[in-house]
């Protein structure tokens, strides 16, 4: 496994270490805390549009090599619609070694957000968290709901603020109570599930789609030729790029919405 070069945000799992860079309050928590503070409710606090946030990663991999990864904490696939395909992909909040080609994914939670679909979700991505370790976090969550809930009302007058509407808010679950501006917030355990449910909520055409190019030797010259087609036809078509360097392997594969990777998958068969 990936090592952290050391562990100051509790929000990381063991395998990771924060270099943390976007003024975020910088809990310095023990490890113990498996990332169920709820840190994402400060978004609330202060009453702005969530936006996504993320942290610059410091990984030491077992080959040695040193590299930063990106984690987010919040993903706002409306605002940033990449990071959907990035999460269908499964490269968000995955650490890829640049030296051996390594993969650890973050166990940092995280808030999915889909405006435009309805999708309102906090994520652990560990789908085998122990019972204990889910009802605490669930806990937790509430609490940090209820908060936000109760800040939103303040901050939006003539929102059910009925003494029944709060009485229903103690110690329940938040979601499901009516909101202003917040949909109900799911959680989801595991980042496969998550991938699965968006998948869903996707039209045919704005599935997935990947094409891959190989360097059919190994020099230098053509790999870097192939990189550069890559490059420009994906970032023409608003496609992302995944290079994968392993030996005298090399390969770089296109990849988003399935419609427009199809447009560059008929490009590349011409100009063959
Ligand atoms: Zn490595």
């Amino acid at each position: 496994m990936m090592k952290p070069n050391d562990n100051r945000d509790p929000l990381l799992a063991d395998m990771y270490d924060v270099a943390d860079d976007d003024g975020d309050d910088g809990d310095d928590g023990d490890d113990g805390d498996d990332g169920d503070d709820g840190d994402d409710g400060d978004d609330g606090d202060n009453g702005e549009a969530p936006e996504t946030r993320a942290s610059m990663l410091s990984v030491t991999c077992d080959c040695g090599a040193t590299f930063t990864s990106v984690v987010y904490h919040a993903v706002n696939v409306t605002l940033e619609p990449e990071l959907l395909y990035q999460l269908l992909a499964d490269s968000l909040n995955v650490a890829v070694c640049p030296n051996c080609g390594r993969r650890a994914r973050s166990a940092t939670p995280f808030v999915y957000h889909d405006m435009a679909r309805g999708l309102f979700a906090y994520v652990s991505p560990d789908a085998d968290l122990p019972d204990e370790q889910r009802q605490a976090l669930l806990e937790n969550l509430r609490a940090v709901y209820s908060r936000a809930v109760e800040v939103a009302e303040r901050l939006t007058p003539g929102a059910d603020t009925s003494t029944a509407a709060r009485a229903g808010r103690g110690a329940q679950a938040a979601p499901g109570i009516p909101e202003p501006d917040a949909p109900p917030m799911q959680v989801i355990f595991g980042v496969e599930q998550l991938r699965a449910l968006v998948d869903s909520l996707l039209e045919p055409d704005q599935r997935l789609g990947k094409v891959t190019l190989t360097a059919p030797g190994s020099a230098t010259a053509q790999r870097d030729r192939i990189h550069a087609i890559a490059q420009r036809l994906a970032s023409e078509a608003g496609c992302l790029t995944e290079t994968i360097e392993r030996g005298s392997e090399y390969a770089i594969t296109i990849y988003g919405p399935r419609s427009r990777v199809g447009v560059i998958a008929r490009a590349l068969r011409q100009g063959a």
